[in-house]
């Protein structure tokens, strides 16, 4: 799904915008076992907004996170540089380690808001959250 929420001429996603997104995307998350909701929002530079989910399935390892499917559908729609991410989950749970992989090397200068089901939050970088991350500069 991709919202357009600004132009140029328009400011960018506040915040708390942004986690409205990922707290409305975590709605719709498919996660019959874990029962853990997770929605994702990623901010691009030109305004738009992709949402992302959680999806389960019985067969656990094909089970996909809300950052990534929200980061692998932009990427789908052609979007490469990313200014932020909100991840939304019941209590504030902060992003997986295979997710923070793909952040690392797909959105390394993004803020990442941390958010609970309430809206409350804390700001945190992607180099925060993995420092020393294995980059695609690895593979000589
Ligand atoms: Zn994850």
């Amino acid at each position: 799904m991709l919202v357009t929420t600004s132009t140029a001429s328009q400011p960018a996603l506040s915040a708390a915008e942004l986690i409205a997104v990922a707290l409305n995307a975590r709605d719709r998350a498919y996660a019959p076992y874990s029962h853990y909701h997770v929605g994702a929002a990623v901010l691009t530079a030109d305004g738009s907004v992709i949402v992302g989910c959680n999806v389960e399935n019985a067969a656990y390892p094909s089970t996909i996170c809300a950052e990534r499917v929200a980061i692998t559908a932009a990427i789908a729609q052609g979007q490469r540089d990313f200014v932020a991410i909100a991840v939304a989950t019941e209590n504030g749970g902060s992003p997986c380690g295979a997710c923070r992989q793909v952040m690392a090397e797909l959105g390394p200068n993004m803020t990442v808001y941390i958010a609970d089901a309430d809206g409350n939050y804390r700001t945190t970088s992607v180099r925060a959250l993995l420092p020393d991350s294995f980059m695609p500069e690895h593979l000589v």
